[in-house]
């Protein structure tokens, strides 16, 4: 049986939100989603309120996937629950760990796509990088993930799985709130979050409900390539931290490498900064810049890096990250003397530059490097598919970006 909460539109695509038997994931759902699903099953109005509150507690702050270990729920309840619903993680099809500590997790979805999600432990924090999408529709051409010709946008329940595989395998739940490994995220793995936005911040409140998971706006940044109309509603409705891939202080330049700049110009991208609600000197923007060998690493570079942020009066800090190597790439990273002499200048400018230690390279975890096997599909092979999973076709038109091919 299908299950659609009453008086609202599909809560998300229903093909990647079934389990098997059809029955509806529960993860992934917000608060209104939830009490309208429970709601739509005959729990009485008058308890839909507070079952609701229940399941978010089990399902989100204690990590459940079986209704019978929600204990304060009563039988008939969870006997209920279980008949309707199910709390399902998507398949972890390969864990590798890094020498390092870094952990890397290869996440087939219920269609059979794969985006990868990667957690790197550090003295005082462990960062989860978290994917957006299967693919990214931006070529941006020193980006493995960029060579991926199929793309599709993650749902919310695909992206806040992401955190609660890396919290399963982690061992967190047991302890959710002092004993957490997971204490950031980084919305920097696969895709261009701005391009998905709905269910990055439908997945994003989730994670940062406060009887949930619990992680502060604080602790999440966002990374976008400059998609300049979504930059202030990411601030404003979202409210994490802004990271901006610059990569580039010229427009001739950057249009080279990021596609994106012929319709996002550096100046509108700067602009869109300076405007950024709830940035200021204690809450800066990190420029990302990956230092490219004899494209974007001179001297010359870095004084304009320097000018550029000080005419846009931007509370800003750059991340320095040396050019991650994938098979196929015509980049090389710049000499490490470069990366130095660049970082001491835009320091001596007065702007913090560290340079980012590449972190699980040995394992192809290390940002710009991740690239699932998911390869686009005949519309035949598709509609295969479909009718062997009895599951409703999603045409093109269902998602944001349809089939892209590259
Ligand atoms: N699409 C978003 C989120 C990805 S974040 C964005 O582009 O901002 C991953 C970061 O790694 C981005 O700053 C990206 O530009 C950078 N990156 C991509 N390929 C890289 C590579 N091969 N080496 C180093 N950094 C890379
Ligand atoms: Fe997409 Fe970001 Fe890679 Fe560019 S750097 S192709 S925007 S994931």
């Amino acid at each position: 049986m299908q299950i659609t909460p009453n008086g609202h539109e599909p809560i998300i695509s229903p093909r990647v939100n079934l389990a098997a038997e059809g029955k509806l994931n529960l993860l992934g759902l917000d608060r209104e989603d939830l009490k309208a699903a429970i709601a739509g099953i005959g729990v009485p109005e008058k308890q839909v309120k507070m079952r609701a509150g229940q399941v978010w507690h089990w399902v989100y702050h204690r990590g459940v996937t079986s209704f019978d270990d929600m204990s304060n729920v009563s039988k008939d309840v969870r006997a209920k629950l279980a008949e309707h619903f199910v709390i399902e993680r998507p398949q972890i099809v390969e864990a590798q760990y890094s020498n390092d500590g870094t952990r890397k997790y290869l996440i087939r979805f219920a269609d059979g796509n794969e985006a990868e999600t990667v957690y790197i432990p550090e003295e005082d924090r462990g960062t989860l990088c978290v994917s957006s999408q299967v693919g990214c529709t931006l070529n941006c051409k020193f980006c493995h993930t960029g060579t991926m010709r199929l793309v599709r946008n993650l749902t919310a329940g695909e992206i806040v799985a992401q955190m609660m595989i890396a919290r399963d395998d982690l061992d967190e739940w047991k302890n959710p709130t002092e004993g957490r490994r997971v204490t950031n995220i980084v919305m920097m793995g696969m895709g261009e979050p701005l391009y998905n936005f709905d269910n990055v911040k439908k997945a994003l409140e989730i994670i940062m409900d406060e009887e949930g998971i619990q992680l502060s706006r604080r602790r999440i940044t966002l990374s976008t390539s400059g998609v300049v109309p979504h930059m202030e509603r990411c601030g404003k409705e979202i409210g994490v931290n802004l990271a901006v891939s610059l990569h580039a202080v010229r427009d001739d330049v950057r249009s080279d490498i990021m596609p994106i700049n012929k319709k996002y110009s550096l100046e509108q991208v700067l602009t869109a900064c300076a405007n950024y609600p709830g940035a200021h000197n204690a809450r800066r923007i990190t420029f990302e810049y990956a230092m490219l060998k004899g494209v974007n690493d001179s001297d010359a570079d870095a004084r304009e890096l320097v000018r550029l942020i000080r005419k846009y009066k931007l509370p800003a800090k750059v991340n320095l990250i040396p050019f991650n190597p994938w098979p196929g790439t015509e980049y090389q990273c710049s000499d490490w003397d470069q990366i130095q002499r660049f970082s001491d200048i835009v320091y001596e400018g007065g702007i913090s530059a560290p340079i980012r230690t590449p972190r699980g390279r040995d394992i192809m975890a290390a940002c710009g490097q991740l690239k699932s096997a998911s390869e686009k599909k005949s519309k035949a092979q598709l509609a295969r598919e479909a009718a062997a999973n009895d599951a409703p076709h999603m045409e093109a038109s269902d998602s944001a970006l349809g089939w892209v091919t590259g």
